[in-house]
């Protein structure tokens, strides 16, 4: 597909999320800046600063998820703020288009879903977010590795060089926990909420569980 296809269907999608009804859920997706505003949000994938150096998102695209997902990310918020630390989001809802992309570029299905088995990547059901840890002036700090870091230093067991990045890591792990939010094994940043089952159509649920989605426990 070229860019500008590619483009195309990337905004039709998002529009589809916001206005209507998308596909994948049974009801809008939100702005996560609109249920809490203190989030920062740099999605990865509207700039260049992503593993394809190209830009995916259209300039200004919101962070979305569905209203639950979206109304669990202020608690982590609310607890970080104790330890003067945020979370800043990566990604949110992903379109299905943009999926394909990222599995056409990596075709590594330890760290990407590819979007022809089962329900491919449950950030295009609105249900999973890329996140990482800001301190209180919302500027970035030491963590285990960049997004999309297709190395160990991804894993949720890695705890990075120094103890600084042990807490920082820990610290977002517990802090999203307490919001309800469930691990993946080979991404530190990637939560997704922890009753996901309930958002997928009954049939797909099974391939859901077995297409690669290795979940931790809570923390
Ligand atoms: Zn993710």
């Amino acid at each position: 597909m070229r860019h500008f296809d590619l483009f195309v269907s990337i905004i039709g999608g998002m529009a589809a999320a916001l206005l209507s009804m998308d596909a994948n859920a049974s009801e809008p997706f939100v702005d996560v800046r609109s249920v809490d505003p203190t989030i920062t949000v740099e999605l990865r994938y509207a700039g260049r600063n992503n593993f394809l150096g190209y830009s995916l998102y259209p300039l200004g695209t919101p962070a979305l998820a569905r209203p639950e997902v979206a109304s669990a990310l202020p608690v982590a918020q609310a607890f970080l703020r104790r330890y003067q630390c945020g979370i800043k989001i990566w990604d949110a809802y992903r379109p299905a288009a943009v999926q394909v992309k990222l599995w056409q570029a990596s075709h590594n299905s330890d760290y990407v879903a590819n979007p022809e088995i089962g329900v491919g990547s449950l950030h295009s059901w609105g249900i999973a977010v890329d996140a990482t840890l800001v301190d209180s002036w919302n500027r970035p700090v030491r963590m285990p590795s960049d997004f999309d870091d297709f190395t160990p230093a991804a894993m949720w067991r890695y705890m990075g060089s120094s103890d600084e990045i042990r807490a920082h890591v820990r610290l977002l792990q517990y802090a999203m926990h307490k919001a309800g939010f469930w691990g993946l094994r080979t991404e530190w940043w990637h939560f997704t909420i922890a009753d996901w089952q309930k958002y997928l159509p009954q049939e797909v649920r099974r391939s859901a569980q077995v297409c690669g989605t290795h979940w931790e426990g809570k923390l």
